[in-house]
Order: structure tokens, then sequence, then C-alpha cells
């Protein structure tokens, strides 16, 4: 590997997204080459910094998918829930001018994200 190529994957090393055999190839080459090793620091700092940073930020407000999805729904026909408080999947039912709308929302420790619609 050479540092072009090395330079092109720390990103990727960095959000944890390489692949683990480029990952070990990459490391090898950053052992080596002290160019590339402070530029892996950095970009890990950084990333760290990053994730930090969007830490903060609340997500959502409970329920804010779902207020979202009666106002794409219409009015709400039918509502069917399954699972617990830490994971669950929410069936809406609405019906608007143009039909019948059906909503999945896949809920997780108390997030709620759309996974379906139809
Ligand atoms: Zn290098």
């Amino acid at each position: 590997m050479n540092c072009d190529q090395a330079r092109e994957m720390i990103p990727l090393y960095a959000a944890r997204a390489l692949p683990e055999e480029d990952g070990a190839a990459l490391i090898e080459h950053v052992v080596g080459c002290g160019v590339c090793q402070g530029e892996l620091v950095e970009t890990m700092r950084l990333t760290h910094e990053l994730r930090k940073a969007f830490a903060q930020f609340p997500g959502p407000p409970k329920g804010a998918w779902l207020s979202v999805a009666a106002r794409t729904l219409g009015a709400p026909l039918l509502r069917v829930g399954v699972g617990s408080e830490i994971a669950g999947l929410t069936l809406d039912v609405g019906a608007t001018k143009t039909g019948v709308p059906i909503m999945g929302t896949l809920s997780i420790l108390g997030r709620e994200v759309p996974v379906l619609r139809i």
C-alpha cells in the first residue's frame, strides 16, 4: 500500500467503515510511515471530537415521528403495536382523500424510526 491509498482509507478507518482486512493493511502501512501515522492520529482525534459534539444535540422529541405520521397519514383509523419498552413495531393505518396509507414505525429504546410506508 502506498501513501495515497492509505490516505483514502484513513477517514473510513476513523469512521469504522473500513473492512477488517483493509484496516489491517492500513495499519501495516501506518506503522512504517510517520506521515500517514500523523494523519491517522489527527483524523481519529477529529472524528472523536465530532462524535462528542453531535452527542450533545438532543434527538427529536419523543413522539415526533408519530406527529409527522399523523400529519401525513390523515385521520387515524387503526393502530397496532407489538413489542416492549425496549423495542417494538407499530403499524398505523390512516385515511386521506387519496387512499388508506399504512405506516410502520420501529421503536428502539424510546427512539422511533419510520420503516414502512405503503
Ligand atoms: Zn504513508
